[in-house]
């Protein structure tokens, strides 16, 4: 698997090359978005690595972009800018996940292995799992089938779950989309929507429930069909 390192710092670039290395992942690098737009022209990706701060462009003009022509590849962004607004910003613009400088390489290789082993098609417009559905675009839930009306909040929290589904999705995900909705979230807010999300589901007789992994996030793992 070949994923592409969008970085203008080199001797950065030369420690990620060597860190993927060590976990059988073989990367190509590029300097700027516009490096990027042509490589990505002719080449496909398992994933890619994306600064923020680059010399010609902002780092989200690409990921903006790649999303816009429906190119799912997934992306890590990576920031200097620690900032929650930059974290949701990205987010929203389409990133799979996000990691702050400096990082430790071991976090970096395995949040990149957790985007490589998730299934394609839950990434793009439609996100899929079990009988719940969302369109991305349109905001528009769907439960076997049937269009559901969630409040936004809520679907925001399912975005997450389904984006992440299979794998855990860390607390800290779910309150900087939170925070980015409304300025005033209080410390249980996850929880609250988490759990009003949960009976919206189970009233609307979805396959899947959200499962909480203490201490950690939550988790939204398919269910067999009650009898
Ligand atoms: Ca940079």
């Amino acid at each position: 698997m070949r994923v592409l390192l969008v970085e203008d710092n080199p001797e950065l670039v030369a420690l990620l090359i060597r860190g993927l290395a060590q976990s059988s992942l073989a990367a190509d690098s590029v300097g700027t978005v516009g490096d990027a737009l042509h490589v990505l022209a002719t080449m496909k990706y398992a994933a890619i690595v994306l600064d923020l701060g680059l010399p010609d462009e902002d780092g989200l003009t690409l990921l903006r972009d790649m999303r816009r022509r429906g190119d799912a590849t997934p992306v890590l962004v990576l920031t200097a800018r620690d900032g929650v607004m930059d974290r949701v910003t990205g987010l929203r613009e389409g990133a799979d996940d996000y990691l702050a400088k400096p990082f430790a390489m071991e976090e970096l290789v395995a949040r990149l292995q957790a985007l490589l082993r998730r299934p394609g098609n839950l990434l793009g417009r439609l996100l899929t799992f079990g009988n719940v559905s969302l369109d991305t675009e349109g905001r528009q839930v769907f439960v076997a089938g049937a269009p559901r009306a969630f409040p936004a909040r809520e679907t925001a929290v399912l975005e997450i779950l389904l984006r992440r589904s299979g794998n855990v999705a860390p607390k800290r995900l779910f309150e900087d989309h939170l925070f980015g909705l409304s300025g005033d979230v209080g410390s249980n807010a996850v929880e609250v929507y988490v759990h009003r999300l949960r009976k919206m589901l189970t009233d609307a007789g979805a396959t899947v429930k959200i499962h909480t992994v203490r201490g950690v996030g939550y988790l939204m793992a398919e269910e067999k069909a009650a009898e």
